[in-house]
């Protein structure tokens, strides 16, 4: 295998190392092994973005493609200090067993631009985004690549980064970006469509293991688009949500915390901190906090070896991507944790995407309640596909559902063969 140290970072080692486990089980051919370890393209890009103040500040983006086997490439955009190459293209990587996992027509992509987005204004973002969009124009497009919200980025930055690209084509482009605002050819469900699979997929689970899924303590990691859904939903349906946080902390009642109340809260102060009636906990302690499941709803390589010993949750569904690193996976698999992998419980962003994305297509747009049901069918049959393989394979759930989106993709590039 080449050495690519362009690539070096914590979640592409994780990444790399869970293709490599699979590759050896899927007994995959060692060329195409080695085209998979790596992504199609990447690009960098210098953003200068005039600030409040009246200074020039330039910013670092990327755009990574892994594989484009399978069709057009799919990827959100994340705005975070943490950002680097070898992150984004790891969240590639990662998106394109996710799309082939769920039989969507996409290969996987990501993008990212290194920045605080918390501490800068409306303005300064907008400007950001429209920059970073005409720098990368050339690898995006509705049939080419089509960029979605990720951490630190929401509908608003796509209805900027949908403008920026229509201006240059000279009429509306909708179909360049999905999470868009409805007005502009959003789809119903897609904000809710991540924290709604986490839900759709825990009581597949749950039933599986003979559980019921009400009354089961909960805690969240992350509280933003993809957690505050999957809490005010399994809240609604009679969970006790012991725990929540945010990059500011967390809070903890062993009572249950009502988080309807506590999104008013949020709204009016900006943080989970401080709710009424809750104790203080830091981010970490959050994680080890009693309770039934775990949803790390966050950032990446938060389950480690250091802290996995501690985790009291018999049921972890990934909601950020790659929350956990290869030791982490191990020592919760042999303490007995059923972990409902990233790839597989985050992945309603990505189908309802899909949908918003074939709505626009057509020109023809479909009610909610048709969205929800199809996200439902399609979470839990996918759920139920990997539980059976685990089963029958012997193997955890990670390793099944990473079987099946790497064989995918793998059995694409070999019909489709080497170019030239
Ligand atoms: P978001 O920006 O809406 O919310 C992120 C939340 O995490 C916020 O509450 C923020 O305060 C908190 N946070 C940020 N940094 C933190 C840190 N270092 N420690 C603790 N908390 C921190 O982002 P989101 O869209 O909800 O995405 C969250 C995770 O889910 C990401 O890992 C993302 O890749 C993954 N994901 C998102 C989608 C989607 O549709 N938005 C789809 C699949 C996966």
């Amino acid at each position: 295998m080449i050495q690519a140290p362009e690539f070096d970072s914590e979640l592409y080692h994780t990444t790399l190392a869970q293709l490599d486990r699979v590759a050896e089980r899927l007994q995959l051919d060692p060329d195409i092994h080695a085209r998979l370890r790596y992504p199609r393209r990447a690009l960098v890009v210098s953003i200068p973005v005039r600030m409040d103040s009246g200074r020039t500040e330039v910013f670092i983006g990327y755009r990574v493609h892994h594989s484009t086997a399978l069709g057009p490439t799919k990827g959100g955009l994340r705005y975070d200090i943490d950002v680097n190459l070898g992150g984004v293209t790891a969240l590639a990587m990662l998106m394109s067993w996710k799309c082939a996992l769920m039989g969507l027509p996409y290969g996987g992509a990501k993008g990212g631009v290194r920045c605080s987005p918390r501490t800068m204004s409306v303005r300064e973002r907008e400007n950001l985004t429209r920059r970073y969009t005409a720098e990368i124009i050339l690898l995006i497009g509705p049939d080419l690549d089509i960029p979605a919200p990720d951490l630190g980025t929401d509908e608003q930055t796509m209805a900027w980064m949908m403008d920026t690209y229509s201006m240059t084509q000279g009429k509306s482009v909708p179909g360049v970006v999905t999470g868009k605002p409805l007005i502009v050819g959003g789809s119903a469900g897609r904000r809710e469509a991540t924290g709604r699979g986490i839900v759709y997929v825990l009581y597949q689970a749950a039933r599986s293991l003979g559980q019921q899924l009400k009354g089961q303590k909960v805690a969240v990691q992350g509280f933003g688009n993809v957690g505050s859904v999957a809490a005010r939903m399994l809240w609604r349906d009679g969970c006790v949500i012991v725990g929540v946080s945010d990059f500011r902390g967390g809070i903890y009642n062993p009572k249950g915390i009502d988080v309807p109340q506590l999104q008013t809260y949020l709204q009016e102060t900006g943080s989970v901190v401080g709710f009424p009636g809750t104790e203080p906990v830091t981010n970490e302690a959050l994680l080890e906090l009693p309770c039934d499941v775990l949803i790390p709803a966050a950032v990446g390589s938060q389950l480690r070896a250091d802290n996995a010993e501690r985790i009291k949750a018999h049921i972890i569904a990934e909601g950020a991507n790659g929350p956990t690193t290869p030791e982490a996976d191990v020592l919760l698999r042999e303490r007995g944790i059923t972990v409902i992998p990233d790839i597989l419980a985050n992945a309603g962003g990505v189908v309802v995407s899909y949908f918003e994305w074939v709505q626009g297509l057509q020109y023809y747009f479909w009610k909610e309640n048709e969205i929800t049901a199809r996200l439902q069918e399609l979470m839990a049959s996918a759920f139920r596909r990997v539980w059976n393989a685990a089963q029958k394979g012997g193997v955890d759930l990670r390793t099944a559902a990473l079987m099946e989106g790497v064989r995918r993709v793998a059995d694409a590039h070999v019909v489709r063969g080497l170019y030239p």
